[in-house]
């Protein structure tokens, strides 16, 4: 299992140098290759993507990557800047699904801005397609309004084959998990939420196992506030799936624990925390690495197929919070304030 490790910026090169430590602990047969991304890509290369690391994302099996952005970068041109990184090896490995659970321990439930009762034993997914939508839908642009002044325009665009696609990727999650999937549209008001809707539904005939529900995008904003327990798996286009993402991230109230996945059509996926490169703690030895260890398990699940291994490495993580290890950002009084490596250290002995 090739492992394409791309630590980034920042606090990137701490966490991913954990993760790895502890990935080392399984008794598995990994082979990690290193390579600058972001900042580092630019300063190895003069470009934030390497064509060498570029290359070996696309040779190796899962890539794990940390986090990318430096304020130093930020007087450059937005072609050379960090971020594009993450853009590039989107678009370059057709990473068109975006797997990010919210999950709330018992043990870190007061840390939500929600109530503990609302949001304690949380577990959703929400699959947020990743590569169409408004975002890249031609025509766009800024013109001349026919009655004065200018108007912007943007387009809403999804084929039938990219809401089967992102639908497949839904019942599969589902399947390994609470088997309900929630599809998210607009409906009532857009045709394309119309034909998203109708390939759903016929999607989910195709999958009995499942149970099949749809939503409206506003009320489904309002029940993840109200009563976020309700849902297994959301599934959405891009557009709704980035504002929904961020909500649900919120109500975990932690940045430092929130993994990711996008995956590509035969589950080859890039796995990545939520946070950046958090330049204000980077170097100091305290930035949390749970978020980049429960990437690597998602890692283990999708493209490695190794389902016990990511369930033995999550259980690690919950044994090591009930045990009271925290790093500062989820820090309470009671608890025990560990670094970065003391943590990782923490994980890996539970393992
Ligand atoms: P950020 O996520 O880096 O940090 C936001 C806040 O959360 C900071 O106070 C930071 O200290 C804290 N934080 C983040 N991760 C943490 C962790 N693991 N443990 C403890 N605390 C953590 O967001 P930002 O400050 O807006 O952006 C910083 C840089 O990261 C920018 O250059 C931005 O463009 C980049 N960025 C990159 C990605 C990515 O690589 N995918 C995502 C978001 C932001």
């Amino acid at each position: 299992m090739k492992i394409a490790v791309l630590p980034g910026d920042g606090i990137g090169k701490e966490i991913v140098a954990e993760t790895i430590g502890v990935l080392a602990r399984l008794e598995l047969k990994f082979e990690f290759e290193e390579a600058p991304v972001g900042g580092a890509g630019y300063e190895a290369s003069g470009h934030p993507l390497p064509e060498k690391t570029l290359a070996l994302a696309k040779q190796a099996d899962a890539i794990l990557f940390g986090a990318v952005g430096d304020p130093r970068y930020d007087a450059l041109e937005s072609a050379k800047r960090p971020e594009q990184a993450i853009l590039g090896l989107r678009k370059a490995l057709a990473l068109f699904a975006n797997l990010r659970p919210a999950r709330v321990y018992e043990e870190l439930a007061a840390a939500s801005t929600l109530r503990p009762e609302i949001v304690a034993g949380l577990d959703i997914l929400i699959v947020r397609e990743l590569t169409g939508d408004i975002y890249f839908g031609e025509p766009k642009g800024i013109r001349p309004h026919a009655s004065g002044g200018r108007e912007g325009f943007d387009t809403m665009r999804y084929s039938e084959a990219e809401i089967r696609r992102i639908a497949g990727v839904g019942f599969e999650a589902a399947r390994k998990r609470g088997k309900k999937v929630c599809s998210v549209d607009k409906a009532n008001v857009l045709e394309t939420s119309r034909l998203w809707r109708e390939v759903m539904t016929a999607e989910g005939e195709k999958n009995p196992d499942i149970e099949l529900s749809h939503m409206y995008v506003d009320n489904c904003a309002m029940q993840l506030v109200r009563n976020p327990k309700q849902f297994d798996v959301i599934v959405t286009g891009n557009l709704f799936g980035d504002i929904l993402s961020d909500e649900a991230s919120m109500l975990t109230g932690s940045i430092g624990m929130l993994p990711s996945a996008s995956l590509d059509a035969n589950n080859k996926g890039l796995y990545e925390p939520i946070h950046g490169s958090a330049p204000d703690i980077a170097g100091k030895g305290v930035a949390n690495p749970l978020a980049t260890i429960l990437s690597a398990a998602l890692m283990l699940r999708y493209s490695l197929h190794q389902g016990a291994a990511a369930e033995r490495l999550e259980r690690a993580v919950k044994l090591t919070l009930r045990d009271g290890y925290r790093t500062a950002d989820i820090y309470t009084a009671g608890t025990r304030k560990v670094s970065t490596a003391a943590m990782a250290d923490a994980v890996a002995e539970r393992l």
